[in-house]
């Protein structure tokens, strides 16, 4: 069987097209998972599959002895044994011989994905419009809720010349969900006030949101939202972020650029060193700063970049330093790995930049923390 031609044709079907043949499109897009019922044991979110690396995976188990790619899933779905999960995504053997046949399959595969590129790139195009939106919506945050809720997360704002214009006040910004109980559809979880942040391209444009819902009552500041059940996250972005930022100001002509992953630690830094020609912006995930890493046996924390990732942020020409300043609470060694790769890409893809470095508050701690217990000082 290893021997067999149609093995690699298989193998070379991207793991979302296996998907979308066998009907499993109920899937609920996040990065580069895509997470729902499985087609075999049913659930609402235990079975997914992962566009990056190509792999499906139930936590029932179902996966077990099946392989994580596409054949494995169409033996899942299909309940049938390797030989058959090839005739099913190949034709039959004997069909698949003739080289006319699978030049014309190869041509089907090619303008599915072509169709499945337009339709990426039609999804991404509608996704910053409705950021766009959201953000045309908004009101400035200086004197707004977004006020009260950075000065109780322990940033002084009054140390800044102004309230970075990248951050704006939504009163009333619905939370929008799919409700895998009744077919996916998108519902509203909640609506109420929100810190909505502007995430721009190279080109400064607004091509994305970040958005923090509020509620002054809890001890961070943020919501506690749940549905059917389950803890939904206080903040969530839309639109595009791969490659972007949250610009959160600076002095001068951008020389030093200091990036954390979230606002709150990025915006303390700022209050916390104010220079001329030092610049913040909040990187918005770990994924975005790092990029993609070389990984491998004995790589995990090495923090190689892979420099064929050409979605990964990179600081734009001109900057001369580039630090990153690690949030206490991730996990420490995958972190450091995580935005070494970051920097390392940035340093050998831009040429203005001499030197990089990595800050790190302390164990357990961010430098938003540490504004925090200062404050409980006096
Ligand atoms: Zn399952």
């Amino acid at each position: 069987m290893q021997d067999d031609p149609r093995l690699q044709e298989a193998q070379s079907i991207p793991i979302e097209e296996v998907a979308s043949r066998l009907a499993v499109d109920d899937l609920t897009r996040l990065g580069r998972e895509r997470t729902g019922p499985c087609p075999r044991c049913g659930g609402t979110d235990r079975f997914s599959i992962n566009t990056l690396k190509q792999v499906w995976h139930c936590r029932h188990g179902c996966s077990d002895g099946l392989g994580a790619d596409g054949i494995g899933l169409v033996r899942l779905v299909m309940n049938c044994d390797f030989r058959a999960a090839l005739d099913y995504l190949c034709g039959a053997a004997d069909i698949s011989i003739d080289p006319e046949e699978r030049a014309r399959r190869e041509r089907v595969r090619e303008q599915d994905r072509r169709k499945q590129e337009d339709r990426a790139a039609w999804h991404r195009r509608r996704a910053i419009l409705r950021a766009r939106e959201i953000w045309s919506e908004c009101r400035p945050a200086a004197g707004s809720p977004v006020t009260d809720y950075l000065e109780q997360r322990g940033i002084r704002l009054h140390w800044l010349p102004s309230m970075p214009p990248a951050l704006q006040y939504h009163p009333a910004l619905p939370y929008m969900v799919q409700d895998h109980r009744n077919g996916g559809e998108w519902v509203e979880a909640h609506r109420g006030p929100a810190m909505v942040a502007a995430v721009t391209d190279a080109e400064n444009r607004v091509v994305g949101v970040h958005r923090t819902w509020l509620d002054p009552r809890r001890p961070k500041g943020t919501a506690a939202l749940t549905f059917n059940g389950e803890a939904l996250k206080a903040k969530k972005t839309w639109g595009h972020v791969k490659g972007c930022a949250i610009r959160l100001g600076g002095a001068g002509p951008r020389t030093t650029l200091v990036m954390g992953e979230g606002i709150e630690t990025t915006l303390s830094a700022r209050v916390a060193r104010q220079s001329d020609g030092w610049h913040f912006w909040a990187g918005i995930s770990m994924g975005n700063m790092a990029g993609r890493r070389k990984l491998g046996k004995g790589l995990k924390y090495a923090g190689i970049p892979d420099l064929e990732d050409d979605e990964a942020f990179l600081p734009p020409a001109g900057v001369r330093e580039l630090i990153f300043v690690q949030d206490g609470d991730s996990e420490p060694r995958l972190t450091r790995a995580q935005m070494l790769a970051g920097l390392r890409r940035a340093k050998a893809c831009i040429a203005s930049i001499e030197r990089i470095r990595l800050v790190h508050p302390g164990e357990g701690r961010d430098l938003n923390d540490i504004l925090m217990g200062a404050q409980d000082d006096h």
